[in-house]
C-alpha cells in the first residue's frame, strides 16, 4: 500500500510536468483527487488494511493528497498567467502607428525667417546663450553706466557673465573673426526677467548683419522690404520710424500694416492700423572699431526681431503663453 501510493504521487508529478493547459491540469485532478480518483480509491481501502498499520498509511495519503494539490494549484497559477499573456497578444491585429512629432511653431517661423534672408545672400551663425558682458554690453556701445542697460533686466551668472538678453553679440563674434564684407542671420534663444500676459523670461530672436563698402540705409530699407513681403504678403504695407538703439546710428523700428484689419484699426494694433515687428539701423562706427573694422571704409546695417511676436501675427495666435504650455492640442494645429 506504500510503495502504491509513492508510485501514484511520482506518476502524478510527471504527469503534472508535461502539463501545458488548464484543462490538462483538470483531467490530472479528476484522475488523482477526484471521486472516483487513484488517492480517493486509497482512502476507501484503509478500512481494509489491518488496524495497525492504518494511523501510518492514513497519515502518508493524508500528506501526499494534501502535497498533490498544492503542486497542482502553483501549476495552475503558471499555466494561467502564461494563458492570459497569450490572449492579450493578439499577432492577427493591425500594427499601431508610431506617434510621429512635428516641429515647434517657433522652430517652424525661425527657419522661415532664416530661410528668406538665405535666398538673399545671408549665412546662418550662432552664439553661446550664457555670454559675456563685454559681448552682451559693451562691444555693442552699452558701457557700465550707461542708461540703456535699464532697459534690460539682466539675468546675471556673475558680475561678468550674463544670459545674453539679446542676439546681438553674436554680430559681434563674427565680426571679431571674420572680415567684411559679411551678410549673417542669427537665431537664437534671449533671457529678461520679465513675465507677464506679452513677455516670458526665454524668447526667441534673430539678429541679422550687413557689412560692406558703401551699404546704406537704402540697402536695410530694400532688404527688409523683401523680407516683409516674402512673410506677410506683398500686399502688406510697411513704414520705417526713427529710434534710438546704443548700437545703431541712425537707428529705426519697422512697423508693418496689421495683419488683422488690414490697417483700418482693431484691438491687436489698438487701432492705430500698425504692428511694430523689428529693430534695425545703421552699425554705429564704435561698434566696428570695438571689432577692429575701419568706420572710414565699411558701413553696414543691423537687425533683431523677435521670432514669437512674428510667429503670433503670421498664425493669428493672441496669447504668447501658448507657445511654452506644450498643449500638444495647440502644437498639432501647426
Ligand atoms: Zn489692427
Amino acid at each position: 500500500m506504500e510503495n502504491k501510493i509513492k508510485e501514484a504521487l511520482n506518476e502524478a508529478r510527471q504527469l503534472l510536468a508535461g502539463a501545458k493547459t488548464s484543462q490538462q491540469l483538470e483531467e490530472l485532478r479528476v484522475r488523482f483527487l477526484g471521486r472516483k480518483g487513484i488517492l480517493t480509491g486509497f482512502f476507501k481501502e484503509l478500512g481494509k488494511i489491518e488496524k495497525e498499520k492504518r494511523p501510518v498509511i492514513g497519515k502518508l495519503l493524508n500528506e501526499t493528497k494534501a502535497t498533490l494539490e498544492k503542486e497542482l494549484e502553483s501549476a495552475l497559477r503558471e499555466i494561467k498567467k502564461a494563458e492570459s499573456r497569450r490572449e492579450k497578444l493578439d499577432v492577427t491585429l493591425p500594427g499601431r502607428k508610431p506617434f510621429v512629432g512635428t516641429l515647434h511653431p517657433i522652430t517652424k517661423i525661425s527657419r522661415e525667417i532664416c530661410a528668406i534672408f538665405q535666398r538673399l545672400g545671408f549665412d546662418i551663425v550662432e552664439g553661446p546663450e550664457v555670454e559675456l558682458d563685454y559681448y552682451n554690453f559693451e562691444a555693442l556701445n552699452i558701457p557700465k553706466e550707461h542708461p540703456a542697460r535699464d532697459m534690460q533686466d539682466t539675468f546675471y551668472i556673475s558680475d561678468n557673465v550674463v544670459l545674453r538678453t539679446h542676439t546681438s553679440p553674436i554680430q559681434v563674434r563674427v565680426m571679431e573673426k571674420r572680415k567684411p564684407p559679411l551678410r549673417i542671420i542669427a537665431p537664437g534663444k534671449t533671457y529678461r526677467r520679465d513675465s507677464d500676459l506679452t513677455h516670458t523670461p526665454m524668447f526667441h530672436q534673430v539678429e541679422g548683419l550687413m557689412v560692406g563698402e558703401n551699404v546704406s540705409f537704402g540697402d536695410l530699407k530694400g532688404i527688409l522690404t523683401v523680407f516683409v513681403h516674402q512673410m506677410f504678403g506683398e500686399d502688406i504695407g510697411l513704414r520705417f520710424r526713427p529710434s534710438f538703439f546704443p548700437f545703431t546710428e541712425p537707428s529705426a523700428e519697422v512697423d508693418i500694416q496689421c495683419v488683422i484689419c488690414k490697417g483700418s484699426g482693431c484691438r491687436v494694433c489698438s487701432h492705430t492700423g500698425w504692428l511694430e515687428i523689428l529693430g534695425s539701423g545703421m552699425v554705429d562706427p564704435e561698434v566696428f572699431k570695438m571689432v577692429g573694422y575701419d568706420p572710414d571704409e565699411v558701413t553696414g546695417f543691423a537687425f533683431g526681431m523677435g521670432i514669437e511676436r512674428i510667429a503670433m501675427l503670421k498664425l493669428g495666435i493672441n496669447d504668447l503663453r501658448l507657445f511654452f504650455d506644450n498643449d500638444l492640442r495647440f502644437l498639432q494645429q501647426f
